[in-house]
């Protein structure tokens, strides 16, 4: 086997399970995360499809199961808190529909997926990659903190601003693509009676408003919520250091809603965990440069509203380990045999999220917003084949091959 040493960037959902496989196939990874420790709290994320096997692969279905938040689906309510329209999870299956059975927080996952390599892969917390030199034997890294090292591969896991990807591949601004919507999130204590549903609240366009949504989803914790905004402004501009800003954004945004919202907004000054940002994907189009490659988020985001995310990057964590194995570590085959399998994964993840907010949660009109209210209460009677399958369907695009890694290092779960 070839090219052993492998430098991952970013410790997250991408970074961490690559690690687990690349251990598990033999190489020998090392993982540099920007945060100094495994960061708790944060917005929550779904396993579907191919991502569930991803995870029974790893043996990690109990401390996944452990961490559910509880989903019963999503409802619209009026603003008298009335539910006018309600899509339960069991209309479209585990993998289905805007709310998956196996939603948790992000931070939950990161850390059941960093508890099972702990012992094993190289962590290096609070440093970062300065820069970066191919050559034709190997891979020269300066970091922030720690002294240059060499290495035979690197892998770019550090999410849309990948730090990889600006070094290895150019400007980011080249690569990320605005979807004309911003998100809004942060945790709340409420005694809304949430009972594992998503409950949304909607204010079509209009008055000079383009459509928005406000939200609580349940949280780990009993007796809190994660609190969710959702609108559109192509022409917002903002200081993305300015926090206090953007709070006043999102502040401004929905002070005229109805239903509970002017309960849980307010909790917005206190926010602790508040995390604000345009809605974007990334969009690159060969992945790999030389000896550098990207997965996850760095790669291939499709849109923090599309509900796939992180099923794109559990998944190609695990395809692109895969080819390298397959290869040898030869990453002239394995980097385009990885592109070959996620391709069309995906891109039916991305055309899917470039529609996922239009008529949903931000309808340009009231008309609009009846619509979409009538469509959600007639998909129970319709046939199963009329019922939108569209994530189930594009989360499980890809099937996993039969090869398992020949090297079962031991891992600790
Ligand atoms: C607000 C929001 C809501 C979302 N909701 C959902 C959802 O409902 N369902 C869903 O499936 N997905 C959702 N997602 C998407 C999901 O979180 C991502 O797709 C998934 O986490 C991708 O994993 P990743 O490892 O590629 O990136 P990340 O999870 O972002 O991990 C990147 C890691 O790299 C680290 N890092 C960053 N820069 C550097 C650096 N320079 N050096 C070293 N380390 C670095 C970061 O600290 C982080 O640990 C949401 C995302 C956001 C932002």
């Amino acid at each position: 086997m070839k090219n052993r040493d492998i430098l991952v960037s970013g410790g997250g959902i991408a970074g961490a399970a690559l690690a687990y496989w690349l251990r598990q196939y033999g190489f020998r990874p090392t993982v540099v995360e920007r945060a100094p420790a495994p960061r708790t709290g944060g917005h929550a994320v779904d396993i579907r499809g191919t991502a569930r096997e991803v995870i029974e692969r790893m043996g990690l279905v109990a401390q996944v199961r452990n961490a559910l938040i509880g989903a019963s689906g999503m409802a619209f309510v009026d603003e008298r808190g009335r539910r006018v329209a309600s899509l339960g999870t069991d209309l479209f299956g585990p993998s289905g529909g805007p709310v998956a059975e196996w939603g948790l927080l992000r931070t939950d996952l990161a850390r059941i997926l960093y508890d099972a390599i702990r012992d094993d892969v190289d962590y290096v917390f609070d440093d970062a990659i300065t820069d970066v030199q191919q050559g034709e034997d190997g891979i020269t890294v300066a970091f922030e903190k720690g002294e240059s090292r060499q290495f035979d591969l690197l892998v770019g896991a550090d999410g849309v601003r990948s730090n990889v990807r600006e070094l290895t591949f150019g400007p980011e601004d080249r690569y990320i693509r605005d979807l004309d919507s911003f998100i809004a999130l942060f945790s709340v204590t409420s005694d809304v009676e949430l009972d594992g549903w998503q409950l949304m609240y909607t204010m079509p366009g209009g008055d000079g408003w383009a459509g928005r949504t406000a939200g609580l989803r349940p949280s780990a914790e009993p007796g809190s919520a994660i609190a969710g905004f959702f609108f559109r402004a192509p022409e917002l501009k903002y200081d993305r250091r300015d926090v206090a800003a953007q709070k006043r954004i999102v502040a401004r945004t929905f002070e005229d809603a109805g239903w509970v919202v002017s309960d849980f907004l307010p909790k917005i000054w206190d926010a602790t965990d508040f995390y604000f940002d345009r809605v974007e994907q990334v969009q690159v189009d060969t992945w790999s440069r030389h000896r550098t490659v990207l997965v996850g988020d760095s790669a291939f985001c499709a849109s923090p509203m599309s509900g796939i995310g992180t099923s794109l990057a559990l998944v190609g964590a695990y395809v692109l380990a895969s080819e390298l194995s397959k290869a040898e570590g030869d990453y002239r085959l394995a980097y385009p045999a990885y592109q070959t399998g996620m391709r069309d994964f995906v891109d039916r993840a991305h055309r899917f999220a470039q529609t996922a907010g239009d008529g949903g949660l931000m309808p340009k009109s009231r008309a609009q917003m009846w619509q979409r209210n009538l469509m959600v209460r007639i998909l129970p009677y319709l046939p199963k084949r009329f019922v939108g399958r569209g994530l189930e369907n594009i989360a499980d695009t890809i099937v996993l091959d039969d090869a398992r890694p020949a090297h079962h290092q031991k891992t600790k779960h």
